[in-house]
């Protein structure tokens, strides 16, 4: 780790100095040869999105799906995302993989439609730098381009994406919300959101952090947590969703606390395009 690395170097004397520059030029490097397959992993086609589906707790209704990316690497194999996200946040390569997503996202739920499929909801994350960098005039271009119903489109963000600078996140929430799109505070709980900001944020839907899934209904300091979260939302008028959930006894405590929407492997792994088909077959009026 370059910082670790840094710090022991700046502390210590000369010998060691020159021991760790050697280390942390490996460092460094293996960072820029990661960031250069990654930039050319974009351009060769070699991301792919998985889909995981979110249900309607009450009916079990398939309401949408998550569109989560994954890095097809030649020699390494399927990489997931929390191992190459952060690298492309710190090199800015999120702008142009954040723009691949959406385009393939909205592409992926417009053939769907076309094929007359129940509609769905799509929702995609959204990495702060993007947020800041011509997020709205991305979105727009992207939906024009893929004619994919903006009504459908659900943006998944972080509460430090949005606490960051809360007067521009206003404003560009306001702007999203004004292209039809829907707004999906993700993790919540883990971050820091201010409560009267919650209010001023033109949100639809707060993703209950599968952290606080985890445990339930046995943690009493869970269970506490998550049926706040439940009722605070329910009188901001936003919808919940529960993420992470791995057995029917946090379904059911979820579902008995009123928590509308549900995603985790109890229900379904994020999954291959032909295979959210399969779900939508089976989601078909006879
Ligand atoms: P997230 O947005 O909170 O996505 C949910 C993560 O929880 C996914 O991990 C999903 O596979 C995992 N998950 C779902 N159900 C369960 C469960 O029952 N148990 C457990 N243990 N895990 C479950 P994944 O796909 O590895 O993604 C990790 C994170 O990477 C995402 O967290 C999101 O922050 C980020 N990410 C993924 N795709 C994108 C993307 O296209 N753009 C950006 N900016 N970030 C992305
Ligand atoms: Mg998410
Ligand atoms: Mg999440
Ligand atoms: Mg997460």
């Amino acid at each position: 780790n370059a910082d670790a690395a840094l710090y022991h170097a700046k502390n210590q004397g000369r010998d060691q100095y020159q021991f760790f520059t050697h280390e942390m030029n490996v460092a460094v490097s293996e960072r820029l040869s990661m960031e250069n397959a990654l930039r050319q992993g974009i351009l060769r086609d070699e991301l792919k999105l998985a889909y995981q589906p979110q249900y309607c707790i009450e009916t079990g209704r398939l309401r949408g799906v998550e569109a989560l990316v994954r890095w097809q690497h030649p020699e390494k194999g399927l990489i997931g995302p929390d191992q190459f996200i952060p690298l492309a946040e710190e090199s800015g390569l999120i702008i142009a993989l954040g723009e691949w997503v959406l385009r393939e996202a909205c592409c992926q739920g417009q053939h769907w439609l076309k094929q007359g499929y129940p509609t769905i909801e799509i929702a995609v994350n959204v990495s702060a730098l993007q947020f800041r960098e011509g997020l709205v005039s991305m979105v727009s271009r992207v939906l024009t381009e893929t004619e994919f119903p903006p009504q459908n489109l659900v943006l998944e963000m972080t509460e430090s994406t949005l606490m960051s600078d809360a007067n521009w996140a206003i404003e560009t929430l306001d702007e999203l919300k004004a292209l039809g799109a829907w707004i999906s505070l993700d993790d919540f709980g883990t971050g820091y959101s201010s409560l009267a900001y919650l209010k001023r944020f033109p949100l639809d839907k707060l993703k209950i952090d599968r952290a606080f899934v985890r445990d339930l209904p046995d943690d009493a300091e869970d269970v506490a947590i998550t049926s706040a979260i439940i009722s605070l939302a329910r009188s901001l008028n936003l919808l919940t969703v529960a993420e992470g959930i791995e057995t029917p006894e946090q379904l059911a405590f979820l579902k008995q606390q009123g928590c509308q929407l549900a995603q985790g492997f109890l229900l379904d792994r994020p999954l291959w395009g032909q295979d959210v088909e399969q779900r939508l077959q089976q989601a078909m009026p006879d």
